[in-house]
């Protein structure tokens, strides 16, 4: 039992049968149009897990003796974002990576470096930590790419933090050979773990789902390794494969390409191709033929500096996400807003470059509001997430399943405006990792340009950055 084990289970996260959310703005969504609708001292009346009704202000509503009538006046009703892409449990590594490059993180953060230093409990309450920050701002389902899968223990403490936080966190359970551990932790091990969690009644009857991670897709794949963990994937029925997609002169690949290399875009399960970093033009149409998206992770894209060269123009195909958290917030309205301005500037750029002056905004707010919401929802083949609309679930950036998380601007979370989470987290001292250099052999590595932020002597950088061989 982990420690935290009960810490969500309170009454505060009892549901009532209905709620009325009476009077406010809601951010509702059309079916017939497809599009975003504004209703101004609207009400959404929620019957279980799902919304009953959408009403005007000249509607009349009859609601039961039972129903929990909550006044929105001069607020905002949104449906809970969409993160499509999160490592949930490195909430721990928070205030370390401010500055990483991508060659530090994965020498010091990630799940090969990271496997073993820390224990399940460590695993247990980082794991949580993020999904509550997440659901503080707003967040109501993430697609975690779960790689502390480095021994049965740490596997299962972070599913059921996920679990015992209420969230609809599609948990990514990541098949990879860790050898830092002792003994080994190897595919063959976690297909018999995975198969243990996602076999184990335990983990049903929460809105978390047990989904596969994996990087093996190509260019160079383990083809009887990949058809295992598909069986796997089909057996057990899981509702998204996600895997990291970035091209150009990094070495992750798991591109379009390579899946269709291996027969697997026709597959009746969705992939999310976490960044989607260079996308092809031939993969943005392999994408939009058989339905899969990729997950741009604006601010994880600038920071670590694989970019987002073409993402913006397979827009139809895209969602958002956040990535590492610990290098910034976790909250996804930083991300849309990032990412829309970003390709705005992209667009106009194309113009200003011929010495034109454009006349119209390229990207809209509706269109990125619905690639953080609504297209999540796509993006897992379910029309019935991500949008406020009669007969979709109730995840209101407040709620999931129509259950309350978060009431008053605080979240419901026991103990955790005591601090009995935070405290927890900070007794976890990550270790730091000497940046190993095997992960940069064979790539070409170039010089960038620091900037020089301060007046007459030095250039401001500070000493907060870990740089590769761990010199300052
Ligand atoms: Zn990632």
């Amino acid at each position: 039992m982990h420690l935290f084990f009960a810490l969500l289970v309170g009454p505060g996260l009892a549901a009532a049968s209905s709620i009325l959310f009476q009077g406010g703005t809601i951010i509702a969504f059309d079916d017939q149009t497809e599009s975003l609708q504004v209703i101004r001292g609207g009400s959404v009346l929620v019957t279980d897990d799902r919304i009953a009704s959408v009403s005007g202000p000249e509607d009349r509503i009859s609601v039961g003796n039972d129903t929990e009538v909550v006044g929105i006046t001069g607020k905002i009703l949104a449906p809970g974002q969409i993160n499509t892409h999160l490592h949930t449990w490195q909430t721990v590594f928070k205030t370390l990576g401010s500055n990483t490059s991508l060659v530090d993180y994965f020498g010091r953060y990630g799940e090969f470096a990271a496997a073993g230093l820390l224990s399940a409990d460590d695993v247990y309450i980082s794991q949580l930590a993020g999904v509550l920050e997440s659901v503080n701002g707003g967040v109501t389902k993430i697609l975690d790419h779960a790689h502390h899968t480095w021994s049965n223990e740490t596997s299962e403490a972070g599913l059921q933090a996920s679990v015992d936080s209420g969230v609809r966190v599609y948990w990514g359970y990541t098949f990879h050979n860790i050898t830092a551990t002792t003994p080994a932790f190897l595919v063959q091990d976690q297909i018999a773990n995975f198969e243990d969690l996602a076999s184990n009644p335990a983990f049903k009857g929460s809105p978390t789902e047990i989904c596969i991670a994996y990087d093996g897709f190509g260019p160079t794949p383990n083809v009887a390794e990949v058809q295992a963990i598909m069986g796997l994937a089909e057996e057990f029925n899981i509702p998204v494969i996600q895997t990291h997609s970035v091209e150009g002169p990094w070495p992750l690949q798991n591109t379009p390409e390579a899946l269709e290399r291996l027969n697997l875009l026709n597959s009746s399960i969705p992939f999310v191709l976490s960044h989607g970093s260079f996308l092809s033009a031939r993969g943005h149409q392999l994408l939009r033929t058989h339905n899969h998206y990729i997950s741009i992770t604006p601010e994880s894209e600038f920071h670590y500096g694989h970019t987002q060269p073409t993402a913006h123009l397979a827009s139809d195909q895209a969602t958002l996400g956040v990535d590492t958290h610990f290098t910034f917030s976790a909250d996804m309205l930083s991300q849309t807003r990032l990412w829309l301005q970003t390709v705005r500037a992209t667009l106009y750029k194309a113009v200003l470059d011929r010495w034109q002056i454009h006349m119209h905004s390229p990207m809209s707010v509706n269109q990125a509001f619905l690639m953080s919401t609504r297209h999540g929802g796509l993006a897992l083949r379910r029309n019935d997430l991500g949008i406020i609309a009669p007969g979709a679930k109730a995840d209101l950036a407040v709620t999931v399943d129509g259950k309350w998380l978060k009431k008053g601007g605080k979240l419901l979370a026991e103990g955790y405006y005591e601090g009995r989470i935070q405290n927890r987290l900070i007794q976890t001292s990550p270790v730091l990792y000497e940046v190993g250099e095997s992960w940069i052999n064979g790539l070409s590595v170039g010089e960038v340009l620091t900037v020089d932020s301060k007046r007459g002597e030095g250039n401001g950088y500070g000493g907060l950055f870990l740089a590769v061989n761990g010199t300052q």
